[in-house]
């Protein structure tokens, strides 16, 4: 049991993981290989300029998957966690499925990006929502600037979204929760550390994650069985 006292803030970062149970694959798990491509060669801007439509199509395949699977437990535990806590949780995510969002979720913070937006990879048009599937033969859609439009998504090499205001959480929590995430990819990896001395911090998932020494304490299992009596609070 984690206790959350009414004077606490909590810090939440949610990867991959979470989302398993609702049947969307983990990069690290079976299923992280896309015709035999690691998704670190799709999922970058080397492959976008040398292949648009080849990131295009893996996009595509990712949102036709997420747009079919259904929130778990874990999920609907967080939204639930979020009602009652309000603005004293920070539910920040590395996914880009709309999971959090679907289970009832209102704040999350989406530091990889959304899968069902786009932007322009020109101009300074905001990034729009967009379910769209754009698969060769299908040309890549184009901005009215000429550019072209891309995945609203952090690819690897690039800088997440709304640093400043995950860096201000950190610096304001008394609880830091990851769930369902490798501990590897930075610099999400690295919030735990920023939050020691100062916060509790607590690891949730089925196996150890690399960066596990900087946690005071593990639940081993699957989020969607360990999240809903997880919590108490006072
Ligand atoms: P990862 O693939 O590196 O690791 C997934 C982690 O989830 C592993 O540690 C695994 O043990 C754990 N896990 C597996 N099943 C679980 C369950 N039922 N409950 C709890 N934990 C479980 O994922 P990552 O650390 O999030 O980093 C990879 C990057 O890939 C992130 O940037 C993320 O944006 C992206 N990604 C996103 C999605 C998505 O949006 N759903 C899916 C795959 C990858
Ligand atoms: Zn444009």
């Amino acid at each position: 049991m984690i206790q959350i006292a009414s004077s606490d803030r909590v810090f939440i970062l949610t990867g991959a993981g979470i989302s398993a149970e609702s049947g969307i694959p983990t990069f690290r798990g079976p299923g992280g290989l896309w015709r035999n491509h690691r998704v670190e060669e799709v999922a970058s801007p080397i492959a976008w300029r040398r292949d648009p439509r080849f990131v295009w199509e893996f996009y595509s395949m990712r949102r036709r998957l997420a747009a079919a699977a259904k929130p778990n437990d874990g999920h609907i535990a967080l939204a639930e966690l979020e009602k009652r806590l309000q603005d004293r949780l920070f539910l920040c995510t590395q996914n880009v499925d709309s999971l959090h969002e679907r289970a009832g979720a209102q704040r999350v913070i989406h530091m990889h990006g959304e899968l069902f937006k786009s932007r322009c990879d020109s101009c300074d048009r905001p990034p729009f929502p967009d379910d769209r599937t754009y698969e060769p033969p299908a040309p890549v859609p184009c901005c009215e600037c000429g550019g072209q439009i891309r995945p609203h998504i952090c690819w690897f090499g690039e800088m997440p979204y709304r640093l400043d205001e995950i860096a201000n959480a950190l610096d304001r929590c008394s609880i830091f929760i990851a769930i369902g995430t490798s501990g590897v990819v930075e610099p999400a990896a690295n919030f735990v550390a920023h939050t020691r001395g100062r916060a509790r911090s607590y690891y949730v998932g089925p196996e150890e994650p690399a960066n596990i020494a900087a946690f005071n304490e593990c639940f081993s299992g699957k989020a969607g069985d360990l999240l809903p009596s997880l919590f108490q609070l006072e």
